[in-house]
């Protein structure tokens, strides 16, 4: 299934196996450019058991990825965040104060801000930030929350940030964007498929990015949400991605958890 735990353990084993670099984005961005990279990023989103799920396959492959936190979702754990920092991850903040300052732009640009100098209170080497998507969420003025990057240019160098979008760019001017957008690889039929192009070197430089949420240790949730992914394959991938998401988020007071 591909989406299992199985299939992650499996797809790392080939990519370790046909000489890919596994970096995170940091190094990528920073280091000088290296043959076959392979730049691999997770956005934690509500799960931090499968997360550690995640993790922990990849340090048995001696691979350390770029993990992005939401700070307004019970993943939120900074101990979790340090640890996983001192195992060699690289922890980075996974933003979305525009939706969460209702289009505020003055507003989210100071949440922003205030966030990331928490993340780095709490001991954490903050580099890099990518934005969250949530086609759930009214946006009113305004598109994605990495708008404020347009709105304010000097956002991130101000706050010693490294431009993830221009650094890769410079970087690896060719790489191929692979993501498990709504539970479907958006490069490749299946995850069989998948493997096959990295075992035989399709691309020469890769930037994958995974949901932990949407992988499954057990068969039975992996097959449960790569069905509904497939029921809903007729709606538009913006209402489809919504409909995972709200399957997959816990709603313990039966309210969206960050409405
Ligand atoms: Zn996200």
């Amino acid at each position: 299934m591909d989406f299992s735990l199985r299939t992650y353990d499996r797809l790392l084993g080939t990519v370790v196996g046909a000489g890919y670099r596994v970096l995170t984005l940091r190094r990528a961005i920073r280091e000088a450019a290296v043959e076959f990279p392979f730049i691999l990023r997770h956005d934690v989103e509500w799960n931090l058991k499968r997360t550690l799920a995640v993790t922990d396959i990849e340090k048995r492959h001696n691979i350390r990825s770029s993990l992005y936190f939401r700070v307004d979702t019970r993943v939120y754990d900074l101990p979790t965040m340090a640890r996983l920092q001192e195992e060699g991850f690289e922890i980075g903040y996974h933003f979305n104060t525009l939706d969460r300052c209702r289009g505020d732009f003055a507003a989210a640009i100071a949440l922003f801000e205030r966030e990331v100098q928490q993340l780095r209170d709490a001991g954490l080497t903050i580099d890099t930030v990518i934005q969250h998507g949530d086609p759930r969420v009214k946006k009113t003025g305004y598109l994605t929350n990495g708008d404020i990057l347009i709105h304010d240019p000097g956002l991130l160098a101000r706050n010693g940030i490294l431009d993830v979008a221009t650094g890769l760019d410079e970087r690896y001017p060719n790489h191929i964007y692979v993501r498990d957008l709504g539970v479907r690889w958006d490069k490749a039929e299946s995850g069989r498929q998948l493997v096959e192009y990295i075992r035989n070197k399709r691309w020469p430089a890769i930037y994958m990015l995974t949901h932990p949420d949407y992988w499954s240790e057990s068969f039975i949730r992996a097959c449960g949400l790569q069905v509904a992914a497939r029921i809903l394959r007729g709606l538009s991938l913006n209402r489809k991605i919504a409909a995972i998401k709200s399957w997959c988020a816990p709603r313990p007071s039966g309210q969206h958890p960050h409405s």
